[in-house]
C-alpha cells in the first residue's frame, strides 16, 4: 500500500504569527499547535515535531512513539523553565505513525485526527479540551461546545506539566482511506460537514489541503490553521501529492514558511522549514508569498487577534472610569462624614467636610455659624481653632455650646 501526503499552513487572518508547526515524513506524520506568549507556541510546536522526526516511520512502534512523545514533553518543559521569555510554553500533538497498513496515532490536546473511509468521516481522537469533556460527559452538545467561549482551554498539552499521557490508539488501515490531521485552526472554523463534504472530492491529497485551509480562512481564519492529508493507495501515483516530488523516502519536510523567519534544527539532517517549503516543492511558492492582501493587511498587533486587543483596549478603559467613579462616590462619603471647627464672617463656625481646596473648589461648607467671635476667644481657644481638627458633627456642636458658654 502506498501513501501520498498533502499538507498546507496558513497563519489565518488575525494572528500575526503561525505558532502550528507540521511535520510530512513518509509514514510519519505530525500536526503541533504551540502556545504562551512572546514566539514560544512556535518554539513549542517546532520541538514537539523535531524530536518525533527522530523516530523510523519503518520500526518505530507503539512504544517508541510514547517515548518521542514523552521526551519532547519534557525537553518543551526544560527549556520553558530556562528560557523566561519561553515560560509557560506548551503545545498540541498529533501524530500517525504508518507502517503494514497500520497507524498508530499519538495523541495530546485538541489538535485532532480524521479518517474518511468509503463516504462517512469519522474523528478519531477525543478533544482534550475543557469543553471535549463537557461533551463527552454529556454536559454540552457538540454544537455548543463549537461557540462556547472556554472552547480554546485545553486540559492536555505538552510541556505545561511534569508527565504526559499521550492517548495512544492502533487502527487498521483500507485501501482508499484518507488521513487527516490538523490544528483546530481548521475545525473551530470549519464544520465536519464541511471538512467531510471536501475531503470526499475526486482530488488529490494537496489539493484537499488547499481547500481545506481555504475554507477554514473563508470561515473568518481566526486562528494558525494547518492540515496534513495523508491518502492509503495502490500505488504512489497519484497526481497532487507530495510523494511525488520526493525522491526520497527518508526525506522530511517541517513547516510551516510563513512564521516569518527562518530557524535551524537540532536534528541533522532536518530543513529549514522556510527553505524546505519552497526546495521541496519546487513548482509551487512558499504559503506566505501566496497569502491575499486582505490577510497581510488584517494580520496585526502582537501574536493575538486584532479585535482581542481592540477589546482589551475598551475593557481597560471601563475598569479605568469604574475605578475613578468608584473612588470619587467614596471620597463624598468621607468628606461628609468629617467636620471640623473654623471661622465664618469672623465667627466660630462648624463645617462638614475637610479644610481643603481641590482644583478651585472648597472641599467644605459652614452647616453651623456660632455665636462666639473669634476675636473674643483666648489664645488657647484659637489654637483649637486654627488647628482644623477633624471631629464628629457632634463634638463640634458641643465645641461650638462650650464656648457660648465661657462666654
Ligand atoms: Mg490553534
Amino acid at each position: 500500500m502506498g501513501l501520498v501526503a498533502g499538507f498546507a499552513s496558513h497563519r489565518g487572518l488575525v494572528r500575526q504569527t503561525n505558532e502550528d508547526s507540521f511535520l510530512v515524513r513518509k509514514g510519519l506524520y505530525v500536526v503541533c499547535d504551540g502556545m504562551g506568549g512572546a514566539r514560544g507556541g512556535e518554539v513549542a510546536s517546532q520541538m514537539a515535531c523535531e524530536r518525533l522526526a527522530a523516530l523510523s516511520p519503518d520500526s518505530a512502534g507503539k512504544d517508541e512513539l510514547h517515548d518521542a512523545i514523552a521526551d519532547a514533553n519534557d525537553s518543551i518543559a526544560a527549556r520553558s523553565v530556562a528560557e523566561p521569555h519561553l515560560l509557560g510554553m506548551g503545545t498540541t500533538l498529533t501524530s500517525a505513525l504508518i507502517h503494514d497498513e497500520t497507524v498508530i496515532l499519538g495523541h495530546v490536546g485538541d489538535s485532532r485526527a480524521y479518517l474518511l473511509r468509503g463516504e462517512s468521516l469519522r474523528q478519531l481522537t477525543d478533544d482534550h479540551s475543557w469543553v471535549g469533556e463537557m461533551v463527552r460527559r454529556g454536559e454540552l452538545t457538540p454544537a455548543e461546545a463549537a461557540i462556547h467561549p472556554h472552547r480554546s482551554v485545553i486540559t492536555r498539552a505538552l510541556g505545561t506539566e511534569g508527565e504526559t499521557a499521550p492517548d495512544l490508539l492502533e487502527i487498521d488501515l483500507e485501501q482508499g482511506d484518507r488521513l487527516l490531521l490538523c490544528s483546530d485552526g481548521l475545525s473551530g472554523m470549519v464544520s465536519d460537514e464541511k471538512i467531510e463534504e471536501v475531503l470526499r472530492r475526486p482530488d488529490g491529497p494537496q489539493a484537499a489541503a488547499d481547500a481545506l485551509v481555504q475554507a477554514a480562512l473563508g470561515g473568518g481564519g481566526e486562528d494558525n490553521v494547518t492540515v496534513v492529508v495523508v491518502d492509503f493507495v495502490t500505488d504512489d501515483d497519484q497526481p497532487g501529492g507530495v510523494s511525488d516530488d520526493i525522491a526520497d523516502d527518508d526525506a522530511v519536510t517541517v513547516g510551516p514558511a510563513d512564521r516569518g523567519e527562518e530557524r535551524t534544527s537540532s536534528v541533522p539532517g532536518f530543513m529549514r522549514p522556510a527553505l524546505g517549503m519552497g526546495a521541496r516543492l519546487g513548482r509551487r511558492p512558499p504559503l506566505w508569498a501566496r497569502q491575499t492582501p486582505a490577510a497581510a493587511s488584517t494580520a496585526v498587533g502582537g501574536g493575538k487577534p486584532a479585535h482581542w486587543s481592540r477589546r482589551r483596549w475598551i475593557v481597560t478603559a471601563a475598569v479605568v472610569v469604574l475605578v475613578l467613579a468608584l473612588a470619587v462616590a467614596a471620597f463624598a462619603v468621607f468628606n461628609s462624614n468629617v467636620y471640623y471647627v473654623g471661622t465664618a464672617d469672623g465667627m466660630v463656625a462648624l463645617y462638614q467636610g475637610l479644610p481643603a481646596t481641590l482644583l478651585g473648589i472648597h472641599l467644605s461648607s459652614v452647616v453651623e455659624l456660632g455665636t462666639v467671635s473669634y476675636d473674643s476667644l483666648a489664645a488657647y481657644q484659637r489654637e483649637r481653632v486654627d488647628a482644623h481638627d477633624l471631629i464628629g458633627k457632634e463634638d463640634g456642636q458641643a465645641f461650638l455650646r462650650g464656648l457660648a458658654a465661657l462666654q
